[in-house]
């Protein structure tokens, strides 16, 4: 029997298999068949602690049990209060001063992404300068895949059907080795016209390749925008969480964005929630006496309270644990594996921050629509691994939880996958 479902970034037309997971644990997802598979990417980058962590787990029943959902147009629960002030003690700060001071709940990375850009639209039509409404993005950017984000995003095969429907942008280089200069001043020039953000990935571009730069572009381009006046958006959806060693990528820059959105991670990965930070000068713009300038957005479940109690005990085991601690020697024993794997021929560009890791397999092979990546993704599901190649593009993203066993697994697997499927393989 054929299944109803339709599967995301999924080409039904492969008859690529769809594993069924019964449970997961840890590190570990357990199929219906009896087999496991080590979850190196963290189900697609959200699980941080672990899968199905306890504490998160009876957070979530006790909620479940006390108020599920609630309208939040003008009503308030504790656990979406306690997520806010935690978030903002925890967020980036200018001087030891909280700079972003204000939390808007929504669902998805998407969502916080095209809150992100209302917001900043809604910041320069009510202070009176509506003209502002140019958003600058950065070249292979993923910021969603609503409309708003995948406008602000990287344009190609994933997206062509829709661009009739996608707004324009300004792009800037991405800053390589050898065009750092060439994104400043394609920033400077940019912002000297007077848009209305830069939305950008602080430190490290997700989906368009887990493709690095340095912190201090970040901090100049963060500077370039100050001066002009422009709103300096940093998506941590995916490097949030401690994912690139320290608890937010912006810190390593010393930057302190003016719009931040938050998802993946904000929950440990067992529930979808988001929230968009954003600064007093944001908020102020839209409080009023009029109504015309409230802010405009909502979705039915925003800040559902079974969501916001898992934040909040996400939030507890970083006052709790030493996550950070575990997250650095999970970056070291990463780093001793990833230099013995460097030198094998096979590969290339082998760069990592925090706990994540990527390498590119050489191949001439290498397009979107090649199929090395679905062949690499059925091998490593066959060696008891999830991981999901962009491209050519090996990345590893685990749960902070993984043992010293399951890396090694993974990185024998990514050995052997050099054999197999690099060059005169
Ligand atoms: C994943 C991601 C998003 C979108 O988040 P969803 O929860 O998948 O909608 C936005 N920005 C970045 C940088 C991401 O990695």
């Amino acid at each position: 029997m054929t299944s109803p479902v339709w599967h995301p970034f999924f080409q039904h037309g492969l008859d690529e298999p769809i594993p069924p997971v019964a449970s997961a644990r840890g590190a570990l997802l357990h199929l219906t068949d009896g087999r496991s598979l080590i979850d190196g990417i963290s189900s697609w980058w959200v699980t941080t602690h672990g899968h199905c962590e306890p504490r998160i787990a009876a957070a979530i029943a006790r909620q479940a049990a006390t108020l599920d959902q609630l309208i939040f147009a003008g009503y308030t629960h504790a656990p979406a209060e306690e997520v806010a002030r935690g978030l903002i003690d925890i967020a980036p700060r200018f001087d030891g001063q909280p700079r972003l001071a204000h939390v808007f709940y929504s669902d998805s990375g998407s969502t916080a992404v095209e809150v992100a850009l209302k917001m900043a639209l809604g910041y320069w039509h009510n202070i009176g300068q509506p003209q502002r409404h140019r958003i600058l993005v950065m070249q292979h950017s993923y910021h969603g895949d609503t409309i708003g984000a995948m406008s602000v995003g990287e344009r190609g095969v994933y997206n062509a059907a829709w661009t009739p429907l996608l707004f324009d942008v300004g792009t800037v280089p991405f800053p390589a080795p050898g065009s750092e200069q060439a994104c400043l001043d394609a920033l400077e020039a940019a912002c000297a016209e007077r848009p209305a953000a830069f939305i950008v990935e602080p430190l490290i571009l997700g989906a368009g390749g887990m493709l690095v730069y340095p912190a201090n572009l970040l901090r100049e381009m963060a500077a370039i925008c100050r001066r002009h006046g422009v709103l300096f958006i940093a998506d941590e959806v995916m490097t949030g969480w401690g994912r690139t060693g320290t608890l937010f990528a912006c810190e390593q820059a010393g930057v302190v964005p003016d719009i931040m959105p938050v998802a993946k991670g904000i929950t440990g990965g067992a529930l979808p929630l988001a929230a968009t930070l954003a600064s007093a000068p944001i908020f102020e713009a839209h409080r009023s006496t009029d109504r015309a300038r409230l802010f405009y957005h909502s979705s039915s479940y925003t800040a559902n309270a079974i969501a916001c109690a898992a934040a909040a005990a996400n939030l507890a085991i970083w006052r709790e644990d030493d996550v950070l601690a575990r997250i650095a020697g999970l970056s070291d024993a990463i780093a001793e594996r990833m230099a013995r794997l460097s030198g094998h021929p096979a590969f290339a560009n082998p760069r990592q921050l925090g706990a994540i890791a990527a390498i590119d397999l050489r191949t001439d092979d290498a397009g979107y629509l090649s199929d090395l990546a679905p062949r690499l993704r059925a091998w490593f599901m066959e060696r008891g691994l999830l991981l999901r190649p962009l491209g050519n593009t090996i990345y590893i993203m685990p749960p902070y939880c993984i043992g010293a066993t399951q890396l090694d697994a993974i990185f024998a697997a990514l050995h052997d996958a050099g054999e197999i499927f690099g060059p005169h393989a």
